[in-house]
């Protein structure tokens, strides 16, 4: 280390010292690389033996000028013959090199000193870049170079992905001796691994020495689709360690206490749950019937529920989580649902106020609403009712879980829209009952964005599912139609015509990511538009940035059949129920991603009218539309059918975006891709709980090594 040469080592010491007492390593500034590592998370030896190289070069070859064609790239061994700097067309240095079978130009536009000095005339150079063969002969452009002399390597050169402070060749050193360093003793012990030949062609060691340093044989086909044995290898270990996580933090939660939430059976009483049934509009679908017994089977067991409850659009979710809540509820307990936004959960409440508040009224009981947007004394009255218990059902948005918010006994949290919600709102769900018991409350998550299987077994592998796979009695299936929008016009007949037989209309605005100010005028004028072009009929404007009440008062007129058409921003994207609307009209439908346009879809089609949504998309200069908008919007127009179109969502996305929340800050997976590793899944689905029972300190190894610190996330 640099130590200046004018201060006694004694004093700097000291002053050191009185300046800076927390810091005692300040003279051990780290430089930009090592900045740099630590900023793309290679900080243990570990991590930087699982940075594995995007591509790899041949330096193990020496190429004759004469055998190289123009666009290769090669390395070749030559001799310097000539030297110069000249000045036009611009500056640069032009090297004349020979090999006993040809000559070449190299040409660098950028050089120091140093590089005239090794690029002397008579020296011997190994060369390596890209021949191109022009009219003036053979050239390469910015060769890396370097004396020749010692031997050629045997294994092909990794080249990594990093960023500019950090080298290619530093990094290289650092991965070589992370890889040295690294604990990679085999975790898997060899029953576990019968399951599967090639995995036991490689161990972790092996797989990794292999595809940081690979012979030259190797077919680079197999390294490129990740299908030679040692990437198997790799995956395999990566989805072990994410099932061993998942696993532990569901026998984690089955340690945990919850509050046994029975339904009650009095003789000549009827359960609110019976009563609740009683009073709908409607019979339960097989679908719910079943979803519901799953519920209620793990409310009355002791430990808490989590569970999901997923179910297309339009499914009926709403009515399930009232049957849980009443569950609750009849228990003697208390029981919150959150939605993402306040027209959701305005919408929840008066929902579930219409079928519980007169069966809680005779008990004494009612429903509180907490929202952000409340008045001070509203809200205080709501956290009276909420401590004190009288409130028995609690719904709201993001409010219900803050830190004010004391419930007397809360058993049962439901999440609508599950993917909305961040892991540390689920966190805070769970310490919200607070009896001093050590208890948690059961978790019930709605999502109307389906999850493909193969994601469900391997993100949501701590979850159990349940699914709604049926859609209630008497909906005609909706018309989706992808129209251009120089045919606008025709569109607006549409819309006059299902007006003038007492339906209403939703005119979606588009998205417009990099300002929320262009969303709003587009909004405003396409009302404008809309509102000219309907005379007589009432079209309302909805945004985002618009007051509650004003938003509400909207709400309300469209609700009630009043408003004809309903302009808005992307506020109305989930849960809306207005069963009279039947015509859907997305604007700018290439802008949205497939899932959001699929719960636009769904306010449609909810009573029995014959319902039709419209994608409007506008084509770029050229007339044309971008690949995956293509592709997004030939799905919507091929099915109606959530999982179908969950499925294909992931294809165009990539599970990284599909996930959202549930990822933020964990891992995903790195290496395995879940299109196409299903058999390797299925080996680590069995594999996981094995080594959890009879090797459980080769797993605590496997997921720490994998996870590191990380493997906390998953666990919410
Ligand atoms: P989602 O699953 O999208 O949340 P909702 O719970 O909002 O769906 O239900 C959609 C509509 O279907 C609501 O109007 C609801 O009252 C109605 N509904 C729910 N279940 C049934 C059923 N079994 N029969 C008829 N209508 C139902
Ligand atoms: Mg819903």
């Amino acid at each position: 280390m640099a130590t200046s040469p004018t201060a006694p080592a004694k004093a700097r010491a000291k002053t050191a010292g009185a300046a800076a007492p927390a810091t005692p390593g300040a003279s051990r500034e780290l430089s930009p690389p090592q900045k740099a590592l630590i900023k793309m998370g290679l900080t243990r030896d570990i991590d930087l033996a699982l940075h594995l190289p995007l591509r790899y070069e041949d330096e193990t070859r020496i190429t004759l000028l004469r055998n190289a064609r123009d666009g290769d790239t090669v390395q070749i061994e030559a001799t310097v013959v000539k030297s110069e700097i000249t000045l036009r067309p611009r500056r640069q240095l032009v090297v004349t090199v020979e090999d006993e079978s040809g000559s070449c130009e190299l040409r660098f536009f950028s050089f120091y000193p140093s590089h005239q000095k090794t690029l002397a005339v008579g020296a011997l150079l190994r060369v390596r870049g890209e021949i191109k063969g022009g009219f003036w002969g053979r050239q390469m452009l910015h060769p890396a170079f370097r004396l020749a002399g010692g031997e050629l390597p045997t294994a092909l050169t990794p080249i990594y992905p990093t960023v500019a402070q950090l080298p290619q060749p530093y990094l290289r050193r650092a991965v070589q001796s992370g890889l040295m360093r690294a604990d990679l003793s085999e975790t898997i012990p060899a029953p576990v691994l019968q399951g599967i030949d090639f995995l036991r062609l490689s161990d972790l060691r092996s797989a990794l020495s292999f595809l940081h340093h690979p012979t030259p044989d190797v077919s680079l086909a197999a390294l490129e689709d990740h299908s030679h044995p040692a990437w198997q290898r790799l995956k395999a270990e990566e989805l072990l360690a994410q099932q061993l996580s998942q696993l532990e933090s569901k026998r984690e939660r089955a340690r945990l206490r919850a509050p046994a939430l029975k339904p009650l059976h009095q003789r000549g009483v009827l359960s609110l749950h019976e009563q609740l049934l009683a009073v709908l509009p409607f019979a339960l679908t097989a679908a719910q019937r079943r979803v519901c017994e799953e519920i209620a089977g793990d409310l009355a067991r002791g430990v808490p529920m989590h569970r999901l409850l997923q179910g297309d659009v339009g499914s009926g979710k709403t009515v399930v989580a009232a049957l849980a809540a009443a569950i609750c509820i009849d228990a003697g307990w208390q029981c919150a649902l959150m939605a993402p936004t306040e027209i959701l959960a305005e919408q929840h409440f008066g929902k579930l106020v219409g079928w519980l508040e007169p069966l809680l009224a005779p008990l004494g009981k009612q429903v509180a609403w907490l929202a952000g947007a409340q008045k001070k004394k509203e809200r205080t009255a709501a956290l009276a009712l909420v401590e004190s218990g009288e409130a028995a059902l609690v719904v709201g948005t993001h409010a219900v879980i803050q830190e004010q918010v004391k419930f007397k006994n809360l058993a049962l949290a439901l999440i609508d829209e599950q993917h909305r919600f961040g892991v540390a709102q689920r966190l805070a769900l769970r310490s919200k009952l607070d009896d001093g018991s050590g208890r948690e409350p059961h978790l019930l998550m709605m999502s109307a964005t389906p999850i493909p299987r193969t994601l469900a077994m391997s993100y949501y592998a701590d979850l159990d599912v349940s699914t709604i796979d049926e859609l209630p009695p008497g909906r005609t299936p909706i018309v989706t139609k992808l129209v251009s929008d120089s045919r606008r016009d025709e569109v607006v007949a549409r819309i006059a015509d299902q007006i003038a037989q007492g339906r209403q209309v939703y005119w979606v605005c588009p998205l417009i990511e990099e300002s929320e100010a262009l969303d709003l005028s587009n909004a405003t004028a396409t009302h404008a538009d809309l509102s000219d072009a309907l005379p007589g009929v009432l079209v309302g404007l909805l945004h985002s940035r618009m007051p509650t009440a004003e938003k509400k008062a909207v709400m309300d007129l469209f609700t009630r059949g009043e408003m004809g058409v309903l302009v808005s921003t992307t506020v109305i994207e989930v849960g809306v129920d207005v069963p009279n609307a039947s015509l859907m009209v997305i604007e700018h439908a290439e802008r949205f991603g497939l899932s959001q346009l699929h719960q636009l879809r769904g306010r449609v089609g909810r009573g029995a009218a014959a319902s039709a949504c419209v994608l409007l998309y506008a084509t770029n200069e050229s007339g044309r539309l971008g690949e995956t908008a293509r592709e997004r919007l030939r799905a919507m127009a091929e099915t109606a059918d959530g999982f179908e179109i969950a499925r294909r969502d992931l294809e165009i996305r990539g599970p990284g975006e599909f996930l959202g929340a549930r990822q933020s800050g964990a891992p995903l997976l790195r290496f395995a891709d879940l299109a196409t590793d299903t058999v390797l899944l299925d080996w680590a689905r069995e594999a996981a709980p094995v080594m959890l029972d009879q090797y459980p300190v080769q797993a605590r190894l496997h997921v720490g090594r994998w996870l590191g610190g990380k493997s906390e996330y998953l666990k919410a």
